[in-house]
């Protein structure tokens, strides 16, 4: 083992257990192995875990980072027998039972793999180059930034047509994250832009919702979707349907009938793929990188692997395409690979795994949500209330859980988004918009 891993839980006589990945999957695996007979190591190439759902809420400045982040160790700290690492995983050498780490070697006994999904572009390089993305905090705050600053340089630009461009959004991807961001955009565009950027138009601000299927929310029932799309509409966002993005640059987008759209801002939001372990063969995975597994979620040939969360692809009768890769997915796969090495812990046999699906849920902005649960599909205020009760209740701290609830109070009583600093400035590629404020240079 790594030498700088000098943890009291060494001496421990246990087999040692490394988690890759405190997301979802991986850290509830963790909390569940808290002081039973392993010695588990989470190693995670970020010091933190990332609530995930509420990441375009730091995106659209209605909570800070810290909200929905939570450092590893305060987890961590008060079990034993788990020690964290921040390393990233380079490479898996199954044959030694080894990791290849960017700190350094790590020796397992068994090997759980949870490193979730990483955006998907569909092979279009160009938005690649110039899309945003929300996979983390880090790029929470960059589109905080970027949109901030769109709206101070509109401020001062004398150009019609550039004020415009600068004020046109444009989100690629009507599931969950995209409508959830294009609803909370709007709300800025009626809030803040109308109240306290005086000069401006706010009709001057666009958002543009884009997606290639004939409905918002494709994974929801069509009862849901028609919900969702008439708020979004009634919200003012542009939604344009059966609609393919190309291609595009700093300044426009191409669309799949030969129009265009100004803008200098694209979100991409239109899917994900699973993040590939180096080292594990090409074979074992499918074409979203999803490593298929059997029933107690071990990768397919290996005893000491498992694989859990987004890059997990079980083939349940029920689900044959997988399960959805999704929180709940991802804390029921953690839960059931601890409760089977805890089995194992006791010479006893492994249980299959069953997906429970608890249904779906995504807010469209204030007191406008939809629901699906079994075959039931409701909107409005109660699905706005039952989604705020369950994304509070999933996070991972009473403090986040705090801070959540009071910025949500706060804001709902005074309609603004408050956490509205550039404190890191957003430099994007291209001249155009890496010069924010030299209009009047
Ligand atoms: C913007 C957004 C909104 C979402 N909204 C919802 C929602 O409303 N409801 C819902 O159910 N799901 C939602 N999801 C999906 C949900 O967050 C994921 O399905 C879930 O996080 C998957 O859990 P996981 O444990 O597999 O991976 P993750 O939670 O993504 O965790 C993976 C971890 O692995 C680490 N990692 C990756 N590569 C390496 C490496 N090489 N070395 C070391 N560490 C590594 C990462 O730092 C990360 O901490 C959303 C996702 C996003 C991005």
């Amino acid at each position: 083992m790594h030498s700088a891993v000098k943890h009291q839980y060494d001496n421990l006589p246990f087999p040692t257990v490394i988690v890759v990945g405190g997301g979802f999957a991986g850290l509830e695996v963790v909390q569940r192995l808290a002081g039973k007979p392993y010695k588990v190591l989470l190693l995670d190439k970020q010091n933190h875990h990332c609530f995930q759902p509420l990441l375009y809420q730091v995106a659209t400045a209605s909570l800070g980072a810290d909200s929905i982040g939570h450092p590893f160790r305060r987890t961590v700290g008060p079990m034993p027998n788990v020690a964290f690492r921040m390393a990233e995983v380079l490479r898996v050498v199954s044959e030694e039972k080894r990791l290849e780490t960017n700190v350094g070697d790590f020796r397992y006994d068994i090997l759980i793999l949870a490193l979730g999904s990483t955006t998907n572009f569909f092979g279009n390089r160009q938005m690649a180059e110039v899309a945003m993305q929300l996979k983390s905090i880090s790029q929470a705050l960059d589109i905080r930034s970027d949109f901030l600053q769109d709206f101070e340089r509109a401020m001062v630009l004398d150009d019609e047509a550039e004020r415009r461009r600068c004020l046109n959004f444009v989100i690629v991807g009507a599931g969950p994250t995209g409508v959830e961001l294009a609803g909370a955009l709007a709300e800025i565009r009626r809030t803040v832009l109308h109240h306290e950027y005086r000069e401006l138009e706010s009709s001057l601000m666009r958002i543009v919702l884009i997606d290639s299927n004939d409905r918002v929310l494709k994974n929801f029932s069509p009862a849901s979707s028609a919900n969702a799309l008439s708020y979004l509409r009634a919200l003012g966002v542009e939604v344009l349907l059966n609609q393919r993005v190309t291609g595009g640059d700093e300044e426009h987008i191409l669309l799949g009938d030969g129009s265009a759209l100004e803008t200098n801002t694209v979100i991409w939001a239109a899917g994900v793929k699973g993040v590939l372990v180096p080292g594990l063969e090409p074979g074992l995975h499918e074409r979203a990188n999803r490593y298929i597994v059997d029933r107690t979620l071990a990768l397919q040939g290996f005893s000491d692997i498992y694989i859990l969360g987004d890059i997990a692809l079980m083939q349940e009768s029920a689900w044959p395409n997988g399960h959805p890769q999704g929180a709940q997915a991802a804390m029921q796969h953690g839960r059931h690979v601890a409760r089977n090495l805890i089995r194992r812990a006791e010479e006893k046999d492994p249980l299959h795994f069953t997906y429970r699906d608890k249904g779906s849920m995504a807010v469209i902005g204030r007191r406008r949500a939809v629901v699906d649960l079994g075959k039931r599909s409701f909107g409005g205020t109660v699905a706005w209330l039952l989604w705020m009760f369950v994304h509070v209740a999933q996070l991972v701290s009473f403090r986040n859980r705090m801070m959540v609830l009071v910025n949500w109070g706060w804001k709902y009583l005074s309609w603004k988004n408050t956490i509205r600093l550039i404190v890191r400035p957003y430099m994007r590629k291209g001249t155009q918009v890496s010069r924010p404020f030299v209009a009047h240079e």
